[in-house]
């Protein structure tokens, strides 16, 4: 009896064994890739996506729980599992206290571009490490990691502090470029890439009723919102895993690459667009282009591959109102003047706004200790502004935030989640759903609702068992899921647990 037990003790364990260590992980972000892309056109991917839908492990209850659901937030949670409130990484934008000015999540004077001219970007203001970076410290820097993306902080904040390199797209160019953060020029490979001219291919291409224009300065900003953007981000990835030989080295390396098209597309045409299904269905043929080329380099049994979205998007407000469910727009400024004229009110004329930004109002501070004023006066001013402008659903100071006021549901936790202490803003707010701020066409993202946080979550790899999980989890799980399967340190910031009931 005792030694059936223990039989099925041990059974138990084998059964939940972490699969073998892989010699490569590809880490990939479509970036604004909602969870229902995966269902509404299932019947009709024939290629990637329908390998990852039956070949991988799909949660389909996957979750970001933090706000604002942004890109930059979005990436830097993927391979830290840390929120904004640890990682520092609290929206695509803020207004820094320290520098006193607008800042960019990646942005860094202190570095050039290689490439193109201009400033360059680093991970610096990333707080914590990246499943990348441990495993760098695991084996002395052995292993490689490399990010890819057409914008910066979607090469930049999922690679991490020590990756070797991280590429994005220059649209004045047309190449991809890096930043000295890395080295000091850029590796022959990307310059023989950039040579061949890689995005001039596609002056005139088409797709549904759009026409790209002649290469140039045009041609490399449309390329973005459409499908050829991911076409040549594979293009180089490809490139990459060839030049850097990943997975050949005997060691593991990491190559996180994040897609933007269905991001710029979505925000233009919207979820529910005939352009958003078009990219979805080219998407399936580019992913296995990837997977092809990852196969015959180390064999996709050697590998693990990832695939979440890094935030969804909202219905255009028109086409939800045509549909008789609920929507608006509210114009950017109706924000920063409620605020503004609230505060020359009751505290006298003065520039009151430093910045307003996705759900975030940061307050002149220094005039207020000029006046002698207290900051939780203000706030609770700006606050009461606030409530008083339609479809705004809900507003919370800094004070309240800090004393952990707030947090009494879902919504409210991922605000709290949302807020760093140093960099986080004076007042929060929130819409109603469905209701987005900009003016004019199209879409965009950042709210606590499930159609900006829901996203899928798919792992696929030798030992990891395919099927569907329901079980409701967070994009935070990847982080310390991957660092179990490589057998690193779990990142520093990441608050997320193993997905062991994947394990074969
Ligand atoms: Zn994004």
């Amino acid at each position: 009896m005792k030694k059936l037990l223990l039989c099925l003790v041990a059974a138990s364990c084998l059964l939940l064994a972490a699969p073998p260590k892989p010699k490569l992980v590809v880490a990939i972000v479509l970036d604004q890739f909602r969870y229902d892309y995966t269902t509404r056109f299932r019947g009709e991917y024939r290629a990637g996506f329908e390998r990852l839908l039956t070949k991988g492990a799909v949660f389909t209850d996957a979750r970001y729980i933090h706000i604002p659901t942004v890109t930059a937030v979005g990436h830097s949670t993927f391979l830290t599992g840390a929120t904004p409130a640890i990682s520092g990484i609290v929206g695509n934008d803020w207004f820094d206290r320290d520098e006193k000015k607008h800042v960019t999540s990646v942005g860094d004077a202190a570095t050039k571009l290689l490439g193109a001219e201009g400033d360059g970007s680093s991970p610096r203001r990333l707080l914590v490490d990246t499943v990348g970076d441990e495993l760098k410290l695991a084996d002395a820097g052995s292993s490689r990691v490399i990010g890819v993306s057409l914008k910066d902080r979607a090469a930049i904040l999922p690679a991490g502090h020590m990756a070797d390199g991280a590429y994005w797209f220059d649209t004045g160019t047309g190449n991809f470029v890096s930043s000295t953060f890395y080295f000091a020029d850029l590796p022959g490979w990307v310059k023989a890439f950039n040579a061949t001219r890689p995005a001039d291919q596609y002056q005139g291409s088409a797709w549904l009723n759009h026409t790209l224009p002649a290469a140039g300065r045009a041609l490399y900003s449309a390329i973005e919102a459409s499908p050829f953007g991911n076409d040549v981000v594979e293009r180089f990835a490809e490139r990459a895993l060839e030049a850097e030989q990943l997975g050949k080295r005997g060691v593991t390396d990491l190559l996180a690459i994040s897609f933007s098209a269905h991001d710029y597309v979505g925000h233009a045409y919207g979820p529910y667009s005939p352009e958003e299904h078009e990219v979805s269905l080219r998407a399936d043929a580019l992913l296995e282009r990837l997977f092809q080329a990852i196969d015959k380099q180390v064999g996709l049994e050697n590998t693990v591959v990832v695939l979440t979205g890094d935030h969804g998007v909202a219905p255009t407000p028109e086409s939800n109102i045509a549909k008789k469910m609920p929507g608006g727009r509210l114009a950017p400024t109706a924000i920063a003047n409620a605020v503004q004229s609230a505060l020359a009110a009751k505290f006298g004329e003065g520039a009151w706004v430093s910045g307003a930004w996705e759900l975030e109002v940061y307050l002149n501070l220094e005039l207020a200790a000029q006046k002698r004023f207290d900051p939780a006066d203000l706030r609770r001013e700006a606050a009461a502004a606030l409530r008083g402008v339609a479809h705004v659903f809900r507003v919370y100071t800094k004070d309240q935030l800090l004393s952990g006021e707030g947090a009494a549901d879902d919504v409210g936790r991922r605000v709290l989640n949302g807020f760093n202490q140093r960099r986080g803003a004076d007042v929060f707010y929130l819409l109603d759903p469905y209701w987005i701020v900009g003016t004019g066409t199209g879409t965009t993202h950042g709210s606590p609702f499930g159609y900006d946080n829901h996203v899928p979550v798919i792992f696929m790899g030798r030992g990891i068992r395919a099927g569907y999980y329901d079980r409701s989890i967070a994009v935070n799980d990847i982080a310390p899921t991957l660092a179990r399967i490589l057998e690193v340190e779990t990142p520093s910031g990441s608050v997320g647990r193993i997905l062991s009931e994947m394990f074969e």
